[in-house]
């Protein structure tokens, strides 16, 4: 950063870009936009002080920040980037009520499906009574019927069958 290529700042406030140039590092004469909007919120010189009560490490962060707070003022005068925040913020808590009305539709439907079990499976006994009182010896008919896993329908008929003869 010599004194013949001077950074964006320099260059827009018509000065000398010393060697020291604190805006030099973050403001690259190649993107005069950048300087020209945080100039334009903030003030150079305001620009300058915060940055030289920062720690060197810290100031290519603050920079951008800088940068895109300029920007949210520029884009939105009365709100800058608080706009932004709260818009993601409702937008957070909307996901979240949504979130709980899923998760509370998913508890009424496995509420609904575990106290439906045992009177199905009453039904089914019921019926496989029936069956098996009506005609003991067409099990597998039966067998096709219900649509049990195999180890469970045989088991079953077998007690069932010990049951009623
Ligand atoms: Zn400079």
């Amino acid at each position: 950063m010599g004194g013949n290529s001077p950074c964006a700042s320099c260059k827009l406030l018509r000065r000398r870009c010393a060697k020291d140039c604190i805006f030099a590092p973050y403001f690259p004469s190649d993107d005069p936009h950048k300087f020209a909007i945080v100039h334009k919120v903030f003030g150079a010189s305001n620009v300058s002080k915060m940055l030289q009560e920062l720690p060197i490490h810290q100031r290519a962060d603050a920079v951008s920040s800088l940068v895109y707070e300029a920007n949210a003022r520029v884009r939105d005068p009365v709100y800058g980037c608080v706009g932004a925040i709260s818009y993601l913020q409702n937008q957070v808590s909307q996901l979240q009520m949504q979130l709980a009305v899923a998760q509370a539709e998913i508890l009424c439907i496995q509420m609904q499906q575990e106290p439906a079990l045992p009177t199905h499976s009453q039904m089914d006994q019921d019926e496989r009574s029936l069956l098996l009182h009506s005609n003991l010896d067409s099990i597998p008919q039966y067998l096709n019927f219900t649509s049990y896993p195999s180890s469970n329908v045989i088991q079953d008929p077998l007690k069932r069958e010990s049951l009623w003869t």
